[in-house]
């Protein structure tokens, strides 16, 4: 019976477990585990002489990897996501395991994909979670420009024997597109110090992506004037939504906000 009750809620939760083993798989495992074999790499270098005797080749420097990732953990995803308001209190137990167990599944195929020895640390559900939970709690919405378009852009400004050349290599490409090859890439983002920020309804600074920021990088903008010491702050909610509203979404990120703007708006 909960089973059944569950099926159509973890559909949807599939689909953004799906979505989470994407992005978790590019950004956070796989770019840890390139970043420690540079690491290593250079650490080799260094140490050419030393052999290491540690047994575990290099933790320090895995630990390092990570570390950018780290700092984005809260909880872990079947213990941060909301209970939806459809599933009863008493059945909360039941539901929170099965997430998990969709997250154990999910570990699987991102195992099968990617697997490192070295880095098998990074392969735990324990951490799997909260790289699935960040990604629920911290991720910024972005819109990346075309990359087809840059492209294109830069064969433009190639001098004219350089740009015929490339023009007669590139145009079946261009034509086979059509219209598409200048749309936007909506994407979503992790940035380790955005994520640092607290949540106001009434914030100081916003997260954003200017149309300059084409390289996936993200700007921290100030709202008003901030005073030396004053806490920055960003809002995790349209803060035009009525009270209600903005504590309901903000039960996601498991605190109830009693910023100045809702502490004058309770009922
Ligand atoms: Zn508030």
């Amino acid at each position: 019976m909960t089973q059944m009750i569950y099926s159509s809620l973890l559909r949807r939760y599939h689909s953004i477990v799906n979505f989470c083993f994407n992005f978790s798989l590019l950004l956070a495992v796989s770019s840890s585990i390139l970043k420690y074999r540079k690491l290593k790499v250079a650490h080799s270098e260094e140490q050419e002489n030393k052999p290491n005797v540690s047994g575990i080749p290099y933790p320090s420097l895995l630990l390092e990897a990570w570390k950018p990732m780290s700092v984005g953990h809260k909880r872990r995803w079947w213990d941060c996501i909301a209970l939806p308001f459809d599933v009863e209190s008493s059945d909360e137990v039941a539901f929170r395991m099965q997430i998990r167990e969709l997250a154990f599944t999910s570990l699987q195929l991102l195992k099968a994909a990617i697997f490192d020895e070295e880095c098998k640390s990074l392969f735990s559900l324990d951490i799997y979670g909260h790289i699935i939970g960040m990604f629920e709690l911290n991720n910024l919405d972005l819109v990346v420009a075309s990359p087809v378009e840059d492209y294109f852009l830069y064969i433009d400004d190639l001098p004219y024997p350089e740009k015929k050349e490339a023009e007669e290599i590139a145009r079946p490409f261009l034509d086979a597109l059509g219209d598409d090859y200048a749309v936007c890439c909506q994407g979503t983002a992790f940035y380790p110090l955005q994520s640092c920020m607290n949540h106001s309804c009434s914030p100081n600074a916003k997260a954003f992506k200017r149309e300059e920021d084409r390289d996936g990088q993200a700007t921290i903008i100030a709202l008003k004037p901030i005073s030396k010491g004053e806490e920055v702050t960003i809002s995790y909610v349209d803060e035009d939504l009525r009270f209600e509203e903005r504590q309901a979404l903000l039960a996601d990120y498991g605190f109830k906000c009693r910023c100045p703007k809702c502490l004058e708006e309770e009922p």
